[in-house]
């Protein structure tokens, strides 16, 4: 084996069982290997390749056909799960902050409530046991975020009149990214197509780098704000 070429890669239903969660990906598997061979595989075509040059979660889709099988994999997607949720949680710091500027004692409640949301939204995130399930440990903190919207719209919340609009960009295509995951599109339709590029997994990765580039760029337009603004009573 050299370091371009790779292995003889696999077939879904010779893959290892652990690996064989979305059918319509029929082949490119990587045979199980050690932590060498998962590293190799940075090098050469297989159909985790984009997944790992498109994400942040690079462990997760890097080893996740390592020797170690499927207690490695169930701790690796545990840790890509509690980065999500990371970024979920500080994120989201900011907003609650600036949007409840003027009102101190209920901004730290909300702090507080969003907090323990995200321990919630954390322990179902790792415990899910399907795409479905991961999805939904994402609802409640994202109602929370969007009444923090309703009340900037209504004009109750503080905050830079033009970051509301990059913060529902970003929950928009964080949530479009995780349907588009869950609905195995566009491999769905034509199985074997999309098995190394342009898959679910892949716009879904795409659309959560855009999602945070968003929240990015909203957040900066909030601080900027900040600068430059103070309550009516103080
Ligand atoms: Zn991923």
């Amino acid at each position: 084996m050299d370091y371009f070429t790779g292995p003889k890669l696999l077939d879904f239903k010779n893959s290892p069982p652990h690996l064989q969660f979305n059918k319509f990906v029929l082949t490119g598997y990587r045979p199980i290997s050690t932590y060498r061979d998962c590293l190799r595989s940075l090098f050469y075509l297989h159909n985790e390749f984009g997944n790992i040059y498109t994400h942040g979660s690079v462990f997760y889709h890097l080893f996740m056909n390592h020797e170690g099988g499927a207690p490695i994999y169930d701790t690796l997607l545990s840790f890509d799960m509690f980065g999500v949720c990371l970024v979920n949680t500080l994120g989201a710091l900011p907003i609650i902050h600036i949007t409840l500027l003027c009102y101190p004692s209920s901004r730290r409640v909300a702090m507080l409530a969003y907090l323990l949301l995200s321990g919630y939204g954390v322990h179902r995130a790792v415990t899910a046991q399907s795409n479905v399930h991961r999805l939904q440990s994402f609802v409640w903190q994202a109602m929370f975020r969007f009444i923090l919207f309703m009340l900037r719209l209504t004009g109750a919340g503080r905050g830079s009149p033009t970051s509301l609009r990059l913060y529902l960009t970003m929950d928009i295509l964080a949530l479009l990214g995780g349907l588009v995951n869950i609905s195995r599109l566009p491999e769905r339709f034509s199985p074997g197509r999309f098995d190394y590029w342009f898959n679910s997994h892949q716009i879904m990765h795409i659309m959560v780098i855009l999602s945070i580039m968003y929240l990015h760029w909203g957040t900066l337009e909030d601080l900027t704000w900040l600068k430059g603004y103070h309550c009516p009573d103080e």
